[in-house]
Formats: structure tokens, C-alpha cells, sequence
């Protein structure tokens, strides 16, 4: 195993003696830098302690908390009467966390979801199981087709007449759709919440925070390692007006429960929140911010785009190009060919070989997806372009 790290402690492709290219879908790769710093913390951080030993009362964790909470406000510009929670769970229990606490006490009004993949799917039928068919209301759904990446025009979603919130996922990191600042923010209501899993693609460039009633994202993307969810959510959501009004919520499901104790009702996941200040100085003072950010992914992402266009049909992304993620690029495999399945199976076998690892797409819609997350450099995405025309020119 020890020949599989560089001095750095970085993991490296024992055949090409290079750091193996992660096209994970999540948990992503992170900086490198990152990564040699954390393992420097893992021995000693503060007074003879690794970072994990610390008590998570103690004043060397909470400057830690304190820095990264900061961080992250500063990099979204995030509005006064707005709080950022750390939980755990996942996004998964957000979708389970959303419903309980933000759904209201009025029978007659419905959580509105619009579906546009995977996970808002899943988000929908959590909220119904929690409440009932009778409280969700979905909006639109593009689910049923394997490579949908259609949003339907907005003249043909059904709004509900009376809202608890709307409900919608930024990026679909399975389908590898995006909306980004295509979202039609005019057609909700000012007085109604709206509720964002911006899970796979948080941080990749500015986003105006104050359009929103809540967004969630796990780490495990563009942040840092599994195991912490940031939510950012606007106070007056935290009223228990907000709350359902015919269950309990758990303390631990409740947002009030970390408001009121700036995350620390609980242990929280001290080396995942370490880990994401980590990377959150990365985007400060190595990228510059997130408008850099962005410009770098909008180049990473149309490079990729415009491989796969210009392929005379060999690759092909069957998402409109109106919502074609910048994180998730889904593409497919001379679809056309008699042997598309065994030619698919060849890239991805080949691609491995050199180092290009993760790029099967996600097994509910096959192909091939490349994730293309904030620490993924424009030269490592190159390197997968070149490999693509090679292989298209030789198969
Ligand atoms: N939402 C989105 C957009 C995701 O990509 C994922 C995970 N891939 C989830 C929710 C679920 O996240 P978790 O596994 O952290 O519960």
C-alpha cells in the first residue's frame, strides 16, 4: 500500500505513478492541498491533539466551527436573518426534515415539488409518506423516461392554489440536470418558501440566497467528506407555526433544536465540518471566490459539452442543453451502434486503465457520467477529452 502515496500522502495510480482522476458522482474528490493539510491535522492540530480527539466544547473546535460557519457566509454572500445549521443525516433526511418542519398547521395548503430527476422524486415521496398524499402536490415530473433531461415549458406545471412551500432540486446529480440560474424564481409567490437540495452543485458559483426559504446540500460534493449537511435557512421558517401540527418532530429532525444551540445541541460531525472549512479557505484564497469558481466549471463543463457535440453523434448527451449540468455530465456511447452496451463497457474499462476513475453513470440510467466537481481541474478534464477522441478514432 505505501507505494500508492505520494510524499504529500496523496493517493496516487500505482501504473501511471499520477493521482488517479476521480469522476466520482460523490463522495467527490477534494483539493489536493486539502487533502495534505487534513492528514497533517489527523496527529496534532492543537496542543498535542489530532483534530478528531478534540472535544467538541473545547475552544480549539469551536474557533473551528466559528471560521468555517464564516467562510461559508462570506463565500454566498449570505443575507442577515438567515441561519446556517450543521447536521447530519445526509440529504436524504433533509427531505424527511423539509416536510416535518416546513409543511404548516393549514390542511388546505400543499407542499408543491417539481421533479425533475432522482432525488426531488425521492424528496416527493418522502414528504408524502410523512404527510400524505393529500398534503404533496407535484408540480411536474420528468421521471419516468431513463435519460429525461427535458424540463417541460412552465406552462405546463400545476402549482397548487394554496402553498406551503415549493420544493426543487438545483442539479440532478443521477440525470445530470441543472436549472442554475434558470430557474423561473417569478413564478413563486414572494410569500411562499422556496425550498432548494442543492446537494451536487452548492458552491459552484454565486447564488442569490435571499430567493430562498431554505437550501440544504451534503458535503459530500462540493464540501468536504460525507457525514455533514450545511443548511442555510431564512428565520422566520423557524417559527413553530411552519411546523407540522398532527406528529411530533424529533428533537434531532427539528431546526429550532440547532438554531437555538449554533449546531451543538449534539456532538456534531467535528472532522466532516473541519474538513469542509478546509475547503472552504481552498475557494477563498487559491481559487478566489466563487465567480473564479464558476468561470473555471462553466470552462471544465462546455469543454466536455463541446467534445461530446462535436463528435459527429460517437458521444452523445441526451439532456437539453438549456439544463446541461456544470457538476454531473451524462453521455452515452455511440448509443446508435448494434454493440453500444459492449462499447460502452470497453470505455469504461480503457478510461480506468488510464487512471480515469467512477465514470459509469449511475445504475438506475447506465452511461457514462463524468463529475466534474469544484476540485476537478480544467487540465484533468482535458486529459479525459483527448482520451475520448483517441478511443472514438480507434474502436
Ligand atoms: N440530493 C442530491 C442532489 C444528491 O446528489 C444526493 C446524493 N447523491 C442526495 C440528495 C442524497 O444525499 P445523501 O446520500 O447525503 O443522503
Amino acid at each position: 500500500m505505501a507505494n500508492n502515496y505520494n510524499n504529500n500522502n496523496v493517493r496516487i495510480d500505482p501504473a501511471t505513478g499520477l493521482r488517479i482522476i476521480n469522476f466520482s458522482a460523490g463522495p467527490g474528490l477534494m483539493p489536493v492541498s486539502v487533502l495534505a493539510e487534513a492528514g497533517q491535522s489527523m496527529a496534532s492540530f492543537s496542543q498535542g491533539h489530532g483534530l478528531m480527539e478534540l472535544s467538541h466544547r473545547g475552544k480549539a473546535f469551536e474557533a473551528v466551527l466559528a471560521e468555517t460557519e464564516a467562510d461559508f457566509r462570506q463565500l454566498l454572500a449570505i443575507p442577515d436573518g438567515y441561519s446556517v445549521l450543521f447536521m447530519q443525516g445526509g440529504a436524504t433526511l433533509q427531505f424527511s426534515t423539509v416536510a416535518l418542519n416546513l409543511v404548516g398547521a393549514d390542511a388546505d395548503a400543499k407542499c408543491d415539488y417539481i421533479v425533475t430527476g432522482a432525488w426531488s422524486a425521492k424528496a416527493a415521496e418522502e414528504a408524502e409518506r410523512l404527510l400524505g398524499k393529500g398534503r404533496v402536490n407535484v408540480v411536474v415530473s420528468t421521471k419516468k423516461s431513463k435519460h429525461n433531461g427535458d424540463v417541460p415549458a412552465l406552462d405546463q406545471w400545476k402549482f397548487s392554489q394554496k402553498q406551503a412551500y415549493v420544493f426543487y432540486c438545483d442539479n440532478e446529480t443521477v440525470h445530470g440536470v441543472e436549472f442554475g440560474n434558470k430557474f423561473p424564481f417569478d413564478a413563486i409567490p414572494s410569500n411562499v418558501p422556496l425550498i432548494c437540495d442543492m446537494s451536487s452543485n452548492i458552491l459552484s458559483g454565486p447564488i442569490d440566497v435571499s430567493k430562498y426559504g431554505l437550501i440544504f446540500a451534503g458535503a459530500q460534493k462540493n464540501m468536504g467528506p460525507a457525514g455533514v449537511t450545511v443548511v442555510i435557512i431564512r428565520d422566520d421558517l423557524l417559527s413553530p407555526s411552519r411546523k407540522c401540527a398532527t406528529q411530533p418532530i424529533p428533537q434531532l429532525l427539528d431546526y429550532n433544536t440547532y438554531s437555538t444551540s449554533q449546531s451543538m445541541y449534539n456532538t456534531p460531525p467535528t472532522f466532516p465540518i473541519y474538513m469542509c472549512g478546509l475547503v472552504f479557505k481552498w475557494l477563498k484564497t487559491e481559487i478566489g471566490g466563487l465567480d473564479q469558481m464558476s468561470a473555471i466549471n462553466t470552462a471544465k463543463s462546455s469543454a466536455l459539452y463541446n467534445a461530446i457535440d462535436g463528435s459527429n453523434g460517437f458521444y452523445v448527451c441526451p439532456v437539453n442543453k438549456a439544463y446541461r449540468s456544470r457538476m454531473n455530465v451524462c453521455f452515452l456511447v455511440n448509443p446508435k451502434s448494434p454493440d453500444a452496451a459492449a462499447l460502452e463497457k470497453r470505455f469504461l474499462a480503457e478510461a480506468e486503465a488510464k487512471g480515469m476513475v467512477q465514470l459509469a453513470g449511475h445504475r438506475s440510467v447506465g452511461g457514462v457520467r463524468a463529475s466534474l466537481y469544484n476540485a476537478m481541474t480544467l487540465e484533468n478534464v482535458q486529459i479525459l477529452i483527448a482520451f475520448m477522441k483517441e478511443f472514438q478514432a480507434r474502436v
